[in-house]
């Protein structure tokens, strides 16, 4: 089945915001209480046994740690901006990744967080707020309007894009925020042919612009979308483009069993999660360009 619900068999996992706690004093206060062990991958996230409900646990309410997902949390972590760095999160609300993001930077640097949706935008403060990030701009707009060109935008070098996509990939629950007007379908055939056409144009443009930032070194395009039409095929569409401007595709968490579906040469650098098997469907696409000096081709 394409949706599950929430899988009591599987592991918590949980996100230490190292913004307001350091790793290994979460694991000491959430033992109090649980079984708790460090992901062996991806730093900062803590798998809980299967079921345990920590949406009221003080370490939640406060903002130490995130209830976020192992797929989920593997999204800025392949970014791996630097603290220091300028940084754009295209699509960003919510903001779990945007605030992930903070936690690497060590709060240094600047992130600027997109987000078309108004409404959203409340949802995606309220997460900042809760982390205690300080380095982030909210901007409320459409992340295809920004011109790359302007000094504001000039010197970011990386760039999250986790578009508005069919969230084929995560339970039914959990699809809450698809649906920006201008990308998504509304008719009764929910996933159908004609909403993923349009889902994945839009995703196509986003791409095609985060590529297109003059000082931009990392880009990371990552959907909760189990289609190909969705993933393999937007970033082969763009591989062309992206190779033309100096990009590679490199390889996110390469101890990382699943890749890419084989529908094209370097599909293998691609990153999926199973909806069933790692609880949630992502796909994680890094570009990398690495002959950037200040902003300019070497
Ligand atoms: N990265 C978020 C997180 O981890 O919490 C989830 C992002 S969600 C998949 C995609 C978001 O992109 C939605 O909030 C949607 O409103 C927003 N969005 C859609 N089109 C956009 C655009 N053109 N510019 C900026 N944001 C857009």
């Amino acid at each position: 089945a394409l949706y599950q619900t929430p899988d009591v068999s599987k592991p918590r996992y949980v996100r230490v915001n190292t913004l307001k706690m350091d790793v290994d004093s979460a694991v000491l206060e959430l033992r109090k209480q649980f079984t708790v062990q460090k992901d062996d991958m991806v730093p900062n996230l803590l798998i809980l046994p299967p079921g345990c409900d920590l949406h009221a646990h003080s370490l939640v309410t406060n903002g130490s740690v995130f209830l976020q997902g192992k797929a989920s949390s593997m999204v800025a972590a392949a970014l791996s901006p630097e603290p220091g760095w300028k940084v754009l999160d295209a699509c960003s609300a919510p903001g779990n990744k945007t605030v992930h993001l903070a936690a690497l930077m060590k709060g240094k640097g600047k992130i600027i967080a997109c987000e078309l949706n108004k409404e959203r935008v409340k949802r995606l403060e309220e997460t900042i707020r809760l982390s205690g990030a300080a380095n982030i701009e909210v901007l409320n707009g459409d992340f295809l309007k920004l011109d790359p060109k302007d000094p504001a935008y000039s010197e970011v070098r990386a760039i999250l894009l986790d578009p508005s996509c069919s969230g084929s990939g995560t339970a039914a629950n959990r699809l809450d925020h698809l649906l920006p007007s201008h990308a998504a379908g509304h008719g009764a055939d929910f996933n159908g042919s004609e909403r993923l056409n349009k889902l994945a144009a839009f995703q196509k443009k986003a791409l095609e612009h985060a590529l297109s930032f003059p000082a931009v070194e990392r880009v990371v395009y990552s959907t909760c979308s189990i289609e190909q039409i969705e993933n393999e095929d937007v970033v082969q569409s763009l591989l062309p483009l992206a190779i033309s401007y100096g990009f590679q595709l490199a390889t996110p968490f390469p101890k990382w069993h699943r890749r890419g579906l084989r529908v094209f040469d370097g599909s293998e650098h691609l990153l999926r999660t199973d909806v069933v098997e790692d609880k949630e469907g992502f796909f994680i696409a890094l570009f990398v360009r690495k002959d950037m000096v200040n902003g300019c081709k070497k």
